[in-house]
């Protein structure tokens, strides 16, 4: 389980994240929800690494990530991310891309080849894989980004808005290809999102936030029949 205890962050004099509490079962699909500003990216900061937390403590099963003092750097957390910007080298293709973290840990040629194209068919761009990723559109680079996330077969995968550029048609392909992945690895996924509806569809857990605090957590139908206070129930009810 990945527990977040009295979490916070302070920007200057802002509080963006106050005191969240929060035990991420193993294996869980969970989403942060809630509108723009809230603290949700700067929440999946903390868990990747890529943002120090001014107190509390974040802990993977009990593995000490961070507190005040402590900061894992973020290579070392067993974590996959995918953020909106997706990062892929420019000067590889996109097999090359993918396989990256598997040539960082010195899996053979062979071996190597046969995950990622793995990996590519997974996300539907098996035919891609000598292209360069500067020849793709957003969309295809997202799914390249995912499958080079997958393939290191991390124990926490953080997305940040993984749909957000997306048309519909290929929204509903990776909300399918996000499932299937989420199965078949048995992660524990963190997913950023201000959707209630898509957080609804996709999540097993969410955590609502709201300037910078923790609303509710619990099962998406929990939310929905039982909103712990006025603000969550208009804030769900929206979406739907
Ligand atoms: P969005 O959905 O718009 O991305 P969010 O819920 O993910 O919003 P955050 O990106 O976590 O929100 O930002 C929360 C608050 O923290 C915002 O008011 C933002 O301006 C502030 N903030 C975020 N990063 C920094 C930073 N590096 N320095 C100062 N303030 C920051």
């Amino acid at each position: 389980e990945l527990k977040l205890e009295r979490l916070n962050k302070v920007f200057g004099e802002q509080a963006v994240v106050r005191d969240l509490n929060l035990t991420i079962p193993e294996g869980a699909f969970t989403a942060l929800l809630g509108p723009s500003g809230c603290g949700k990216t700067t929440t999946l900061r903390i868990l990747a690494g890529l943002e120090h937390l001014s107190s509390g403590r974040l802990l993977l099963g009990d593995r000490l990530l961070a507190d005040a003092r402590v900061h894992m750097p973020p290579e070392t957390r067993d974590m996959g991310m995918v953020f909106q910007s997706y990062a892929l080298w420019p000067h590889m293709t996109v097999a090359e891309n993918v396989g990256y973290p598997l040539k960082l840990r010195k899996v053979n040629g062979a071996a190597r080849q046969k995950q990622v194209m793995e990996a590519l068919d997974v996300v539907e761009l098996g035919a891609y894989a000598g292209r360069s990723p500067q020849e793709l559109s957003g969309g295809q680079r997202q799914r390249v980004a995912l499958a080079r996330c997958l393939v290191s077969e991390p124990e926490v995968v953080l997305l940040d808005e993984p749909l957000a550029n997306l048309d519909r048609h290929l929204r509903a392909t990776m909300e399918q290809t996000f499932r299937e992945f989420h199965r078949r690895t048995g992660a524990t996924f963190v997913y950023v999102t201000h959707d209630q509806a898509e957080a609804m569809a996709l999540a097993s857990h969410i955590a609502v936030m709201h300037q910078g605090e923790l609303m509710q957590w619990g099962a998406p139908q929990t939310l929905y029949q039982h909103p712990q206070n006025a603000w969550v129930a208009r804030f769900i009810g929206k979406g739907s």
